[in-house]
């Protein structure tokens, strides 16, 4: 984000994320992400710690803080057993943000071939999501569940998952909407709920975790020039996980 009101409720407590008005995203719709230069609030210009190099820090001030966001906003504690559905751009940083948080991490993923990478990136188990019978075998296992995912799943399923008081919390912007069964949910107390980036503050908090838990995004960098293959690639090709253009 590049700036939002600064007189609004949630501006005047922090929340500026949640500015309802004037908020300007950085890049869509500017000239943002191929500029020489940016402008933005000051508010929300949050300055590089060291340790943070400057070719991986673009995703984490967008996926990043996505799901870096929730880790704060739930409460979720190193004790608690957190899955991660969706082992993509903003998954594959969740897992190493969870992971340097304390939780024991489940990743979910429907393609076995990243069960290795999901590992290394800091998932203590791996569930393979299209295996009916494996996401029916950890019944009751998560406090949270964090879908990173923007595709419709056995929704039900994952609720059942979820332990008493459990929370299955959205950061992939799914269009359909939810089907569920609001008993599942009533008799154990469980809920759904969703959360876009976070404030400047968390922004820099995230920063600071990420400098001193060395979490990075995995990222392939295309120079500026060859800026054409690189979204041929997002369009058609699967980036692991993040591509970044160098000036
Ligand atoms: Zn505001």
């Amino acid at each position: 984000m590049a700036r939002s009101c600064m007189h609004c409720e949630w501006c005047l407590s922090g929340d500026h994320n949640l500015c309802a008005q004037a908020q300007r995203a950085l890049v869509v719709g500017r000239h943002g992400g191929f500029a020489d230069k940016v402008r933005a609030h000051f508010a929300w210009v949050v300055p590089l710690p060291e340790g943070v190099p400057s070719a991986t820090a673009g995703p984490l001030f967008c996926g990043g803080v996505t799901v870096f966001n929730p880790i704060l906003q739930l409460g979720i504690k190193p004790t608690d057993r957190v899955g991660v559905i969706g082992i993509g751009g903003l998954g594959h940083m969740a897992l190493s943000f969870l992971h340097a948080w304390g939780c024991d991490v489940t990743a979910f993923t429907s393609s076995p071939d990243k069960e290795a990478e999901a590992r290394e990136l800091g998932a203590n188990h791996v569930v393979i999501s299209t295996d009916s019978e494996a996401l029916k075998a950890v019944a009751n296992s998560f406090n949270v569940i964090i879908s990173t995912v923007n595709v419709s799943l056995d929704w039900p399923a994952y609720i059942t998952a979820l332990r008493p008081r459990g929370r299955l919390h959205l950061v992939g912007a799914v269009l359909a909407p939810l089907e569920l069964s609001v008993f599942a949910l009533m008799m154990a107390q469980k809920s759904v709920s969703a959360s876009p980036i976070g404030s400047p503050v968390t922004i820099a908090n995230m920063l600071q975790f990420a400098a001193r838990h060395s979490v990075e995004p995995i990222t392939e960098t295309y120079p500026l020039d060859q800026v054409n293959e690189a979204l041929e690639k997002l369009r058609h090709g699967k980036p692991r996980y993040r591509l970044v253009l160098k000036q």
